[in-house]
């Protein structure tokens, strides 16, 4: 297939071409702009792909700019984690990574620019006075009593702004724009507060600080970006982006578009929710795999390949929905289904003895790692007179449909032979703690010689060679499928959301690494975490070999 074939199309797009039609444009420059206070979430991964997939795609440029303007709330190790989020998804950003901050003396001159044309001004009300005099949604907002200071006094005032002269909350530089403007963010928007704050970048250089729509707008001016594209909610904020590229001295002039957002069921995508969930411990760190950040995808096992695979179903529209989680499970399943090897593990443990197999012998068997993929070669598997299979894949009697080991009856090991249950040991509690069984030493590989018919075949781990390793089987987060809609949405969080377990499973695995991906068979799909030691493996359940929510929510 071309790669063309494959190319997304959407509105953006449909745009860039018209632009690059029309002569507008012959470079198209985006960029992708986070602000370094949290860990990418599978949101952002939308906002990259778009950004990132455009500049691929029409063989233009994608920045990666921090919007770094809330020192207090911004971190380093943010800046870093970003960095390797967007290199890990497969994207390279153009040039040098990119700050806000670097702008910070031009966008200080440019607020000069404005405050000369007497379209800005120093306001020493509170703020609560600020917020009385905005007005509402229904009502138009009245003019500060600071709005007709001179020119010259602004300047001052200013200028001991940034000498530190005043304290934080004592006054903020506003644009003079129009307090009746049926836009709030038009309604004389700060641009400038005081914040004594240190800053990651730039130290303790500045004690004034730009607001984002004024720092925004001017930063992709510079940059020289054509194509701003940002989510739904800034889309009345566009008209205060026009209005100071518009009333600065500044050659380039980007356009703002915006798309919706990503939201995603059982999960939250805001960065202060996902704080708190981090902060106040009810998940184990940002990369837990329950979490809709990149890092806890990966450490779930998705692939940068099933992400941005996500991202192109779900395309880019205005329109606001919420993708069901399945969606991204069948992503990841495909590609696992294709790629990971098979293993076997045995998460719920019971004892079976082979009785007529020789007590002091073992063999080795072979299987093959995939069932569809010969090149991916072989393994051997050491078979014993005890084995472990699982609880589940026995009952002393079933009817027809029950398709694994029954008392009296056959199944088939995988991978080795046909076996019959004779008799089970029980605890005091009536729970079954061995099985004992016969095998058929002529079925290795083979159907019985009579003709006789065995269906079933079930999984198993030869209980001496066999590695003990702890699983983690993940669901959903929450329990409801928007918990940000819910007054508390701590109270949504899925108390069932992991389970632990204590596995066996076959040798070979001895040696994986972190991050390798198998499909245990009948299982799912398990992703080695980086907790793993070579005494205790930790597998992470990745997805589920089927999506068994879609039966569920049908109920
Ligand atoms: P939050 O509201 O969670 O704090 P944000 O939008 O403030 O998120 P930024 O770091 O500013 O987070 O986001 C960087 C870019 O990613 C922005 O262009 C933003 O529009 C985009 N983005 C953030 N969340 C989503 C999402 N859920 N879907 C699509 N794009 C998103
Ligand atoms: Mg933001």
């Amino acid at each position: 297939m071309a790669e063309t074939d494959s190319r997304p199309t959407n509105f953006i797009r449909q745009i860039i071409d018209n632009d690059l039609k029309s002569g507008l444009h012959s470079v198209v420059q985006t960029r992708f702009p986070p602000e370094p206070n949290g860990y990418l979430h599978i949101g952002h991964a939308k906002s990259i792909c778009l950004n990132f997939g455009i500049a691929q795609d029409y063989a233009g440029y994608c920045n990666l700019r921090f919007d770094d303007t809330n020192p207090e709330k911004e971190d380093i190790d943010y800046v870093n984690a970003i960095q390797q989020d967007v290199s890990w998804l497969g994207f390279k950003w153009h040039g040098k990574v990119r700050y806000s901050s670097d702008y910070f003396e031009q966008l200080y001159g440019f607020a000069l620019e404005l405050i000369n044309k007497g379209l800005a001004y120093v306001d020493f009300s509170t703020p609560e006075e600020v917020r009385q005099l905005r007005g509402t949604l229904k009502a138009p907002g009245q003019n500060s009593a600071y709005r007709d200071t001179s020119v010259a006094d602004n300047l001052a005032h200013f200028e001991k702004m940034k000498q530190g002269e005043y304290q934080e909350g004592q006054c903020l530089l506003r644009a003079k724009i129009d307090m009746a403007s049926p836009f709030m963010c038009m309604r004389d928007p700060a641009l400038y507060r005081v914040k004594f704050a240190h800053h990651h970048q730039t130290g303790d250089a500045w004690c004034i600080y730009p607001m984002y729509d004024f720092t925004h707008c001017i930063s992709d001016a510079i940059e020289g970006i054509t194509h701003s594209l940002c989510t739904l909610e800034f889309q009345d904020n566009r008209r205060l982006y026009d209005w100071v590229l518009s009333n600065i001295t500044i050659d380039t002039v980007p356009h703002q578009y915006e798309f919706s957002r990503l939201n995603l069921e059982y999960t939250v995508l805001s960065k202060r929710k996902l704080i708190q969930l981090v902060e106040e411990k009810h998940v184990a760190g940002w990369d837990d795999p329950r979490m809709p950040t990149i890092a806890g995808l990966r450490r779930r096992g998705f692939t940068p390949n099933a992400i941005v695979e996500f991202c192109k179903r779900i395309g880019v529209t205005k329109m606001d929905n919420l993708v069901e989680m399945s969606m991204l499970d069948a992503c990841i399943r495909e590609e696992l289904n294709e790629r990971a090897p098979r293993a076997m593990a045995v998460l719920d443990p019971v004892k079976l003895v082979i009785e007529n197999y020789p007590n002091d012998t073992s063999e080795t068997l072979v299987a093959q790692n995939h069932p569809n993929d010969e090149s991916m070669g072989t393994r051997q598997l050491p078979f014993t007179r005890e084995i472990y299979i699982e609880a589940e894949d026995f009952r002393e009697e079933a009817n027809k449909k029950f398709k694994r080991l029954v008392l009296g009856k056959e199944v088939r090991l995988r991978n080795a032979y046909v076996i019959k249950a004779e008799r089970v040991e029980k605890d005091e509690q009536g729970n079954v703690i061995c099985i004992y069984c016969t095998y058929d030493e002529q079925t290795l590989g083979k159907d019985p010689a009579d003709g006789r018919k065995v269906k079933g075949v079930i999984h198993w781990v030869s209980a001496t060679h066999g590695l003990k390793a702890q699983v983690n089987l993940y669901d959903r987060l929450f329990s409801v499928p928007n918990p940000a809609g819910e007054d508390d949405f701590l109270a949504a969080l899925n108390p069932e959301s992991l389970l632990v377990k204590q596995a066996i499973v076959e040798p070979s695995l001895q040696n994986a690494e972190v991050g390798h991906s198998l499909q245990f068979e009948r299982m799912g799909y398990f992703t080695l975490d980086k907790s793993s030691t070579t005494d205790q493996l930790v597998f992470n359940r990745t997805v589920g070999l089927r999506d068994s929510w879609a039966k569920a929510d049908q109920e």
